[in-house]
């Protein structure tokens, strides 16, 4: 049988051929051996500026040793979804253990990151309803959104009097209101105006929701994320995390009141319609989280922003522009696709791996090289790494 692409589906071969010609196509590199600071993709060795590992969790040995003992005790698979027979006692203690850690009644766990926001904001919602949105929110919350059929409005980045008008004009809207928006923004590295939002939410009497995907294990102490780091404390109804970044897993999580947590659990679809995680992810993000608690879990985070405050101060010292970070993430501003592009395939010949996003994870004309530094990046991998991009960032005209 020939699998060859059939008329039907010729239109997929003419997009693709449309991004070829316009220098936009990519393939995926692929990683061989473990996700690390200095990595091989591809049979490259490259210093590895793209992954999410801010802790260098992925290849920790306490986790890899909980992982490996909870397959012994309890196999691969948890065999069902969460609401038949697929609760397991260790899904219940990293709950448990996660609501603890952020400091709120109840925690549910979801797959993943996505699954947790477009899961909890589809079930809390439905099309009488609105929501306010942040226009830099992940796709995971605008998908959710959609899913919610609720009424959408969106603020301008981070302008929290763009999100006073639309709380405004909408003042006495007939159904709930939510006012959601990412504590870290993950393209750009800056941080929301949580205050400021949370003030609005109580004014006008909106849920208020924020996901902290990529603050927990990096903001606030002990890596307890944005809300933390903000001091906003019992004024955020709904928090989102997930175990995939900083804790070096797979996963996400929505923290709140035991009410909220107990509707999820029966009407959130990605917790009734799909698999629980085997033994061996929570067991691994229940060692995460105790790491995250101890002085070796403070001496990571404070190393990741050691690295962090001395590769941003150099970047900016060769003249590179570093858009509104205020985090690890650190986005080098190049402006058109195509040179972010090339840009990102130099500096793979060369030795790094920082990968471009354009058009349409970021807003066209915005293309740049998304950067992150780790915990686990020694001085000298950072050193070569400025070398490099000064090297070639030169031979392109970006600096
Ligand atoms: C990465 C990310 C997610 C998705 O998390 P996964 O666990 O990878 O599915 C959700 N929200 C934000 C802001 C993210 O950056």
């Amino acid at each position: 049988m020939s699998t060859a692409t059939r008329p039907q589906l010729a239109y997929l071969t003419a997009a693709l051929d449309d991004l070829k010609s316009r220098r936009l196509y990519f393939r995926l590199r692929i990683l061989e051996g473990e996700q690390k600071p200095v990595a091989t993709f591809d049979g490259k060795e490259v210093i590895n500026l793209s992954s999410n590992n801010y802790l260098g969790l992925t290849t920790h040995r306490a986790l890899r040793r909980a992982a490996q003992d909870a397959t012994k005790r309890l196999g691969v698979g948890s065999g069902a979804v969460r609401t038949i027979a697929g609760t397991m006692k260790l899904h219940m203690e990293l709950e448990e253990q996660i609501a603890r850690f952020k400091g709120t009644e109840a925690c549910v766990v979801f797959q993943s990151g996505f699954a947790a926001n477009a899961g909890a904001v589809a079930a809390i919602l439905g099309k009488e309803d609105l929501i306010i949105s942040d226009e830099l929110n992940h796709a995971s919350i605008i998908d959710g959104c959609r899913l919610s059929k609720a009424t959408i409005k969106v603020f301008a980045h981070k302008d929290v009097k763009d999100c006073e008008r639309i709380c405004q004009e909408t003042a006495n809207w007939p159904g709930k209101k939510l006012l959601i928006t990412d504590g870290v923004f993950s393209m750009d590295g800056d941080i929301a105006p949580l205050p400021q939002l949370c003030d609005l939410a109580e004014k006008y009497n909106c849920i208020m929701m924020v996901d902290d995907a990529h603050s927990s294990g990096v903001l606030g102490r002990g890596g307890r994320g944005t809300i933390d780091h903000h001091n906003c404390h019992g004024r955020v109804d709904i928090q989102v995390g997930t175990l995939s970044k900083a804790v070096g897993a797979i996963g996400g999580y929505v923290c709140g009141s035991r009410d909220l947590i107990e509707f999820l659990y029966h009407r959130a679809r990605p917790f009734l319609f799909s698999t629980s995680h085997p033994p061996s992810v929570t067991a691994t993000c229940q060692a995460a989280f105790a790491l995250l608690d101890s002085p070796e879990g403070e001496k990571l985070i404070k190393k990741l922003w050691a690295n962090t405050k001395f590769f941003k101060r150099q970047l900016k010292k060769l003249g590179f522009n570093t858009g509104l970070s205020e985090t690890p993430i650190t986005p080098i501003m190049v402006g058109e696709a195509a040179k972010a592009f090339e840009f990102s395939r130099r500096l793979f010949e060369e030795g790094v791996l920082a990968v471009a996003v354009g058009f349409p994870t970021v807003p066209e004309g915005k293309a740049r090289i998304r950067t992150i530094v780790t915990a686990t990046h020694r001085r000298d991998d950072l050193k070569r790494t400025l070398e490099i991009l000064a090297r070639v960032g030169k031979s392109l005209g970006i600096i």
